[in-house]
C-alpha cells in the first residue's frame, strides 16, 4: 500500500501550480521515507513547470532542494534511522555500476541519473519532487544535514549550494586565489559565501551596484559593476577564478580579459542561446573555460557538512504554498533575496 501525500504540482505547462494528492511508493528494503519541512525554489523548477526544457512530465511535482526528516526506513537501512535530519538534491538514483557511479559522480552517470522530478525512475515510474508533504528516497540519495543548521536554510544548499560549491573546490578556492563570482542571485549569493569561508578573496561582478551592501556581508571584498565598461579594464588579469552563475548572454572574451594567465572561467549558469568567444582569448594565456553540473553525493554530503561546520545556509524568503505562483514570477523577474523556501506544513492548510 502506497502513502498518499499533499504536493503542489503544475497540471500542465505553464499552468499555475495548484494543491493536490500524490502517492509515494511502499517502502524498498533500502529506501527512507522523509518527512519534508522545506522545499526550495530553483529557477530550473520554473523553466520545467513552464516546459521550457523540451520534453516534459505532467501533472509535474517540482523541487529538487528538500530537507525534512526520516519519517521510516526500509528494512535494509542501516544509515538512517527515524527523527534524523536529512536532505534530497536534483538525483534519486542512478545505476551503481558505471565509472562515474563508482566514483561517486552520480551525476555523470552513463546510464543517466534519475531526476528528482520530471523524471522516471528504473522502475517507470515518474518521480515527483519537494513541493509535497513526504518523499520515498533511496537512501544511498540522502545526505545527512547536520543540527548546526536550520532546515530552511540548508534546503536551497542541494541545489544551489552544491552546484556551487563543487566547481570552487575543483577549480581551487582558496586561501591566495583571487575569486570572481558573477552575478548575485540565488546561485551567486551560495557561491559568494561559499568561496569566502574557503578563504579566497571574492569579487562579486553584478550589472549594477543595487546589491552591493549584500555581496560584501556575504563575504565579497570587492564589488562592480559589470554595466560599467571601466570595470573591465580595471580588473584586467586579476582573477585566478571566475564563476558565471547568470543565464543570459555575457560578453565572454572580456571575461576571460579578467582571468589571469592559467586562469578558469566556468559556467554553471546556461542561457538559452550559445554563448561565443574568440579562441585567442583562451590561446594568450592558458586559460580554460569551463562547465560544471551539480555535484555527487559525497561531494553533497562534504558541502553540507562544510556549510555546518561555517555556519553557512542560504539566504531565504520562507513562503506558504499560497505564494508559490506569485514567488515563480518574482524569481523570473530576479525580485527574491535570494530563495524562496515553501513551508510544506502550508500545502494542505
Ligand atoms: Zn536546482
Ligand atoms: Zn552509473
Amino acid at each position: 500500500m502506497s502513502t498518499t501525500t499533499h504536493a503542489i504540482a503544475a497540471p500542465g505547462p505553464g499552468a499555475p501550480l495548484e494543491r493536490t494528492t500524490i502517492e509515494r511508493r511502499d517502502l524498498r528494503p533500502d529506501d527512507v521515507l522523509i518527512d519534508i519541512a522545506y522545499a526550495g525554489i530553483c529557477h530550473s523548477d520554473i523553466h520545467q513547470a513552464r516546459g521550457e526544457w523540451g520534453e516534459a512530465i505532467f501533472p509535474m511535482v517540482p523541487g529538487h532542494e528538500i530537507a525534512g526528516t526520516v519519517a521510516a526506513v526500509g528494512s535494509a537501512v542501516t544509515k538512517y534511522q527515524v527523527g534524523d535530519r536529512v536532505g534530497v538534491g536534483c538525483m534519486v538514483d542512478s545505476c551503481g555500476e558505471c565509472e562515474y557511479c563508482q566514483a561517486g559522480t552520480e551525476q555523470f552517470c552513463v546510464k543517466g541519473n534519475v531526476q528528482t522530478y520530471n523524471g522516471v525512475g528504473f522502475d517507470g515510474e515518474p518521480t515527483y519532487g519537494g513541493y509535497s508533504q513526504q518523499v520515498v528516497v533511496k537512501d544511498a540519495f540522502v545526505c545527512r544535514i547536520p543540527d548546526g543548521i536550520g532546515l530552511d536554510v540548508a534546503a536551497p544548499l542541494l541545489c544551489a549550494g552544491i552546484t556551487t560549491y563543487s566547481p570552487l573546490r575543483q577549480w581551487g578556492a582558496g586561501p591566495g586565489k583571487k575569486v570572481a563570482i558573477v552575478g548575485l542571485g540565488g546561485l551567486g549569493h551560495m557561491a559568494v559565501k561559499l568561496a569566502a569561508a574557503m578563504g579566497a578573496e571574492v569579487t562579486v561582478l553584478s550589472q549594477s551596484l543595487k546589491k552591493q551592501e549584500d555581496g560584501k556581508r556575504l563575504g565579497a571584498t570587492e564589488y562592480y559593476a559589470t554595466a560599467d565598461e571601466s570595470t573591465f579594464e580595471v580588473l584586467r588579469g586579476k582573477f585566478d577564478l571566475i564563476l558565471n552563475t547568470v543565464s543570459a548572454q555575457i560578453p565572454v572574451d572580456a571575461y576571460l580579459g579578467l582571468l589571469r594567465t592559467g586562469g578558469a572561467m566556468v559556467n554553471v549558469g546556461a542561457p538559452g542561446e550559445p554563448l561565443s568567444y574568440n579562441a585567442f582569448s583562451l590561446i594568450a594565456g592558458n586559460k580554460a573555460l569551463a562547465g560544471s553540473m551539480i555535484g555527487g553525493i559525497p561531494e553533497t554530503q562534504e558541502m553540507l557538512d562544510f556549510c555546518a561546520e561555517h555556519g553557512i545556509g542560504a539566504e531565504i524568503e520562507t513562503i506558504s504554498a499560497d505564494d508559490v505562483n506569485t514567488a515563480y514570477e518574482r524569481v523570473s523577474a530576479s525580485d527574491v533575496r535570494y530563495r524562496f523556501v515553501i513551508d510544506t506544513a502550508t500545502i494542505n492548510s
